[in-house]
């Protein structure tokens, strides 16, 4: 079985970006296998020999109705149950939201690994990018651009290793 990489964060770090750049594909992939949901986008990635499934979430259901944090949560949920890895993401430039600690609030009390990366870092010190983001408590924040692609074969080798 190919391990099966969530991305998670409030909306527009860059989660799609990221997995368009992971799946290396424009065109999400509908995976056709049974469990799993059809309200996010299932991609299939590779990084030299080691193939995965990767889950981009958020934006594919009308929003309006449950308002934002609910319908987060509720994404953020079924990604972690559906997943052995979550990379959660978060955006290096505008710094910490409240947004980004009520998701990890919950990842924290989940007993999946956690990859928290910092996107929109290209052209930026990766300490100091990261220094906003340790007090999540999920770990060392790693530093990376999903549009320019720094970091993320890193990211993602810790991602598979942590499995
Ligand atoms: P999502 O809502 O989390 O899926 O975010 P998107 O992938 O749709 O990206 C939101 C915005 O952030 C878009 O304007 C992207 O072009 C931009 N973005 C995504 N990744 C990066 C990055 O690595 N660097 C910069 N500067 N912008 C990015
Ligand atoms: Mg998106």
């Amino acid at each position: 079985m190919k391990p099966v990489i969530a991305i998670v964060g409030r909306p527009n770090v860059g989660k799609s970006t990221l997995f368009n750049r992971l799946t290396r594909s424009r065109d999400a992939i509908v995976a056709d296998f049974s469990g799993l949901t059809r309200d996010r986008h299932y991609g299939n990635g590779r990084l030299g020999d080691r193939e995965f499934i990767c889950i981009d979430t958020g934006g594919f259901e009308p929003i309006a109705k449950t308002g934002i944090l609910a319908e987060m949560a509720k994404q953020t949920k079924q990604a972690v149950v559906e997943a052995d890895i979550v990379v959660f993401l978060v955006d290096g430039r505008l710094g910490l939201a409240p947004q980004d600690r009520v998701i990890a609030d919950f990842l924290r009390k989940t007993s999946r690994p956690i990859i928290l990366a910092v996107n929109k870092a290209e052209g930026m010190s990766a300490n100091v990018v990261a220094s906003d983001f340790f007090e999540l408590g999920l770990g060392e924040p790693i530093a990376i651009s999903s549009a320019h692609g720094d970091g993320v074969r890193a990211m993602l080798d810790e991602a598979l290793d942590a499995l």
